[in-house]
């Protein structure tokens, strides 16, 4: 049987959890480890919502163990550091994203890709060396090994920046590798949710001309005058799809549903490329012909390592790039996940963790 927190851990925690598949989050007591030599503990003060809790609570993806205690867009500050702890002291403000573990000796790990070690460990719902379970950022505090935790940039506001630590660098670090940000680059975005409206402001950063590809008419307006996108196109409209067939170099899709894959195809030039981040229930059909003519590449990508994150961090805080957040009490949870799911929020729920999880 699967070692738990509570039996092997000292410190009580306390969070909110979903216990099956229903995906409901309630109170839930439990325990993290003491402070290791090389861990820093921090008190969480926001935690951003991200659509792969949801997968996670509801067990979409088929791995869930319960109960699951989500949140990987983590900003808190050092309560205590492990005496061989080198680059962080108590007071300080820091983040912590999708990562708390790695094997650190790999060919991925020596390249600064922690995210493609064989060995990697999520922040929740994975499990931890000792055998317990990794539980994320809907909770009091965290316990994490100081080389997954991230130092936060002093004019970056705390709030609306936490959701970067996932959505910023899964945007971010696909656009860098694939070659779509240099500037000029005919980018697409699908999708205009968490990781799609930030994605639109890394693309327009980096001077990307930025196609927001939604299914939501009602988000033109805020697409093309809030976001500052230079296109909105409604991808259930064929006429509209049409209009742009052959003219993308590279499109990233944040979708989180299933949907046809082949529309996109059809909009990129030759050499063009389509990079998946969102992660639907089942798989896309992928047919051979479109990729065959014209030499076009689907490919993917999974959130930044460590290095790169910390890059994001400090390129977001010298060009302005936040996201939009609504900001919610923890107990408005499972609201915020149904309006979630809705496509009816602007862009990111962020929990105030801090002032509204109130230990019992
Ligand atoms: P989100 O905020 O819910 O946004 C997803 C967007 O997808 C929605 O706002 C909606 O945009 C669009 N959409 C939803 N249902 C759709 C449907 N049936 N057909 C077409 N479009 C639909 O989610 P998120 O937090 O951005 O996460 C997006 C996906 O990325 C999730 O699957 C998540 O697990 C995954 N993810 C992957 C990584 C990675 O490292 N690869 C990291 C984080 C998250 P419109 O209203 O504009 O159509
Ligand atoms: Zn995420
Ligand atoms: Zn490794």
């Amino acid at each position: 049987m699967a070692k738990t927190p509570e039996t092997e851990h000292p410190i009580k925690s306390y969070g909110y959890g979903a216990c099956d598949t229903s995906g409901t989050f309630a109170p839930l007591n439990f325990s993290r480890r003491a402070t290791g030599d090389k861990d820093v503990r921090f008190k969480v003060l926001y935690c951003g919502i991200c659509h792969t809790d949801v997968h996670f609570a509801r067990n979409e993806w088929g791995v869930t163990t319960y109960p699951v205690v989500p949140g990987h867009e983590i900003v808190g500050i050092v309560t205590e550091v492990g005496s061989k702890v080198e680059k962080f002291k108590v007071g300080e403000t820091v983040g912590v994203g999708c990562l708390v573990g790695s094997c650190r000796s790999c060919q991925s790990c020596d390249n600064n890709l922690e995210q493609y070690c064989s060995k990697m460990i999520l922040t929740y719902a994975f499990p931890y060396y000792d055998g317990t379970m990794t539980r994320g950022g809907y909770s009091d505090h965290m316990v994490t090994d100081e080389h997954f935790v991230l130092h936060w940039p002093e004019n970056l506001p705390l709030d609306s920046g936490a959701p970067l630590l996932c959505a910023g660098v899964t945007t971010y670090s696909p656009l860098k590798h694939y070659g779509l940000d240099k500037p000029g680059t005919k980018l697409g975005i699908v999708g205009l949710g968490g990781l799609g409206h930030i994605a639109v402001k890394m693309g327009k950063a980096f001077g990307a001309e930025v196609t927001v590809f939604s299914t939501t008419e009602a988000k033109r307006q805020e697409a093309l005058e809030g976001l500052k996108a230079d296109h909105f196109i409604v991808s259930k409209d064929s006429e509209q799809m049409q209009a742009v067939t052959g003219t993308f170099d590279g499109i990233l899709d944040t979708v989180s549903a299933n949907h046809p894959i082949l529309p996109f195809l059809n909009v990129l030039k030759p050499d063009g490329k389509l990079i998946l981040v969102g992660v639907p229930e089942k798989p896309h059909e992928l047919p051979a012909f479109p990729l065959i003519m014209g030499r076009k590449i689907v490919g993917g990508s999974n959130i930044g390592g460590l290095k790169e994150t910390q890059e994001m961090l400090e390129f977001s805080a010298k060009n302005g790039i936040t996201a939009d957040i609504e900001l919610i009490p923890i107990d408005y949870v499972n609201t915020a996940v149904d309006r979630m799911l809705k496509s009816d929020v602007r862009y990111r729920f962020v929990i105030d963790v801090a002032n509204s999880l109130k230990t019992p």
